[in-house]
């Protein structure tokens, strides 16, 4: 054997050793790949992710409560990576400045609060503007409110800047400054707050601004304290797109001539399916899901309750709701019951009545706009209610419904102890509280059905429990809870 033969051989082996290592890592690799979709499986199957109102755009709503704070922030996905990453780390950021700041007042012995809410407004099939205003009360006794928009593009994973529509040159700044004064003259009490400097300060880079835009207006928002006093509050200034019409570049104009996208039809009235009466000496539970419809998640929901025959109570976001509408027809078809959560899930105790009955209102109405009737039931967030929300309530006819057995699932978000949990504390007439928002309450669903189900339960809504309960009235009605032994 000659050195060139016997390197050639040498060579051979260990390229053949290394494929073997290669090969191996990539088969354990596999095999551990298989097995975590094996597990996925079991919580995801059949579960189809529902298309929302606004093509390419997923809302999920998180919520936590704990002694030091509480916080409900409506986070936005697309299905573009970047365009999330740019929104989430935005949102992201906001959420950990606040809970350092809970933590740091946490001293006072005050319940810091955030809401982050959304407001979706499409320009057309592909491009949205998404506000998202914030208000965060942590520590202080007024709270602090911004806002913050995105202009989007899902076809073109882009997101606009004002410089994409107006070039930022001094002659067009100063112009732009003299429409901003002229249409501020419209309103003499807004324009007594501004602070002339403030404004053309806030005009030096254009990228910074905060803006939408529709086909009828260029909308330019400054955070509270930015360019006034702070009793102005977060400003709105819209300026007619005739006015600013010569400062946008020719060939950004056809994004302004976009066709809107057309509004659903109107659906016909779900009607309430008929109802057997109740067996008095018979085992009931209602079981209630809070802060969706989720696209995933209520899914799952909805086929295991089919599977079970069993009939749950849902406490939607009204915010949820304009998102997932399809969801909501569902829910109403298959014989379910729909509640009030709220539009976007504020602690109610501590906003004025004026807020109040624009959460009930908001989210009675866009309910009524898919099912053709109003919630039957509301659910403080949180469980916060005071006499104010019990007078709004009634005014809105909607009875309060607490709970008696907390999942806890929003807590543990873990099947088996959301399953113990439910399992441990329901008695005859538990009002059941889960939320169809965490992918481990649809993996806990089934388990818990078919316990109770052996025990003798029945699944019944709300509405249907506390008539045969005998409980009338606005409430709040809690169900019945377990005799500690
Ligand atoms: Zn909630």
């Amino acid at each position: 054997m000659n050195t060139t033969t016997r390197r050639r051989l040498l060579m051979s082996g260990v390229l053949i050793f290394m494929l073997t290592l290669i090969g191996f890592y990539i088969s354990s690799g596999y095999r551990t790949d298989a097995k975590m979709n094996e597990e996925d499986e079991i919580v995801t199957e059949q579960i189809e992710t529902t298309e929302s109102k606004y093509p390419g755009l997923h809302l999920e709503t998180v919520t936590a409560s704990t002694d030091k704070y509480i916080y409900a922030i409506h986070s936005l996905k697309t299905d573009s990576p970047d365009l999330t990453n740019t929104i989430q780390s935005w949102i992201e950021d906001s959420k950990k400045q606040f809970i350092s700041d809970a933590e740091k007042n946490a001293v006072l012995g005050r319940t810091a609060t955030l809401n982050m809410n959304l407001k979706t407004k499409p320009i057309s099939d592909t491009i949205y503007n998404l506000i998202f205003s914030k208000h965060e009360m942590t520590g202080g006794a007024n709270g602090v409110s911004d806002i913050k928009v995105f202009t989007i593009n899902i076809e073109e994973d882009r997101l606009y800047l004002l410089t994409d529509f107006i070039e930022e040159t001094d002659e067009n700044k100063e112009e732009l400054t003299q429409i901003i004064l002229e249409q501020l003259a419209e309103d003499k009490e807004l324009q007594a707050k501004v602070i002339e400097d403030e404004l053309v300060e806030s005009l030096a880079s254009f990228d910074d601004m905060k803006w939408s835009i529709t086909e009828e207006a260029l909308i330019l928002y400054w955070n509270e304290y930015e360019i006034a006093a702070g009793e102005a509050g977060v400003i709105q200034l819209a300026l007619p797109i005739e006015k600013i019409q010569h400062l946008i570049s020719d060939k950004k104009h056809k994004l302004l001539t976009l066709e809107f996208p057309v509004e659903p039809e109107e659906t016909d009235v779900i009607e309430r399916p008929e109802q057997e009466p109740l067996d008095p000496d018979g085992k009931y539970v209602a079981l209630t899901f809070d802060d969706g419809p989720h696209q995933t998640v209520t899914d799952s929901v909805l086929n295991t309750l089919k599977e079970y025959d069993a009939k749950a109570t849902f406490f939607m976001l009204g915010i949820q709701v304009d998102y997932y509408p399809s969801l909501v027809q569902r829910i109403a078809e298959e014989g379910h019951e729909i509640g009030n959560h709220t539009n976007t899930h504020p602690d109610l105790s501590k906003v004025d009545t004026s807020r109040i009955s624009k959460e009930l209102e908001t989210t009675n109405q866009r309910i009524f706009e898919i099912i053709g009737r109003y919630p039957t039931g509301f659910r403080p967030p949180y469980g916060a209610y005071n006499d104010n929300l019990v007078t709004q309530a009634t005014n809105y006819n909607l009875p309060i419904i607490m709970w008696s057995v907390d999942s806890l699932d929003w807590k543990t978000k873990n099947a088996t102890s959301i399953s113990h949990e439910i399992l441990s504390m329901t008695t005859n007439g538990s009002i059941i509280l889960m939320h169809d928002i965490h992918d481990a309450t649809a993996a806990a669903l089934p388990n818990v059905l078919k316990n109770l189900k052996n025990q003798g339960y029945s699944f019944v809504t709300v509405s249907q429990l506390l008539d045969w309960r005998g409980d009338t009235g606005i409430g709040p009605h809690f169900g019945s809870y377990k005799q500690s032994e």
